[in-house]
């Protein structure tokens, strides 16, 4: 049917999947939980700092606090549906994509990009303190433009 219209396909509301995800991950699905669930996970994977989720909640009209949104993601992060990037010890941001993987950290723009877990190869790691085990392995290379 060539005469047919390109409608906007509208696409299936992700809001009871991302409330099963909250229920799966322990965390009861009120209604901010899930609008911030959609923020985070309603697209491609990326990293977000507290701020910017924030402003971004502000943009989508859903009315939170910074402190609830610090809360919300480790709340998050603890129930495995995020992970933390610890760039110092001031800023984290929140990665979407919780499988192995490394970061570059651009400086000069405060983003981040990922690196496959497979590019960073370790000669020698040391052993971990005794009684405990390995849980992961984050590395963070920090990059800035090249001068001329
Ligand atoms: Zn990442």
């Amino acid at each position: 049917m060539s005469d047919r219209t390109q409608t906007a396909r509208s696409l299936p509301s992700r809001k009871p999947c991302l409330t099963a995800v909250l229920r799966m991950a322990g965390l009861r699905p009120t209604r901010q939980r899930v609008a911030l669930a959609e923020l985070l996970f309603g697209g491609p994977h990326r990293h977000v700092s507290a701020e910017q989720l924030h402003g971004e909640a502000n943009d989508a009209s859903v009315n939170v606090s910074l402190a609830t949104i610090y809360n919300t993601l480790h709340q998050f992060h603890e129930a495995g549906l995020l992970r933390e990037v610890a760039v110092d010890a001031s800023r984290s941001y929140f990665d979407t994509d919780t499988s192995d993987h490394h970061h570059f950290y651009v400086e000069d723009e405060q983003r981040m990009i990922d690196i496959p877990a497979s590019s960073v190869e370790f000669l020698t790691l040391p052993e971990p303190p005794k009684g405990m085990m390995v849980s992961h392995v984050d590395v963070v290379i920090r990059v800035r433009k090249a001068q001329g």
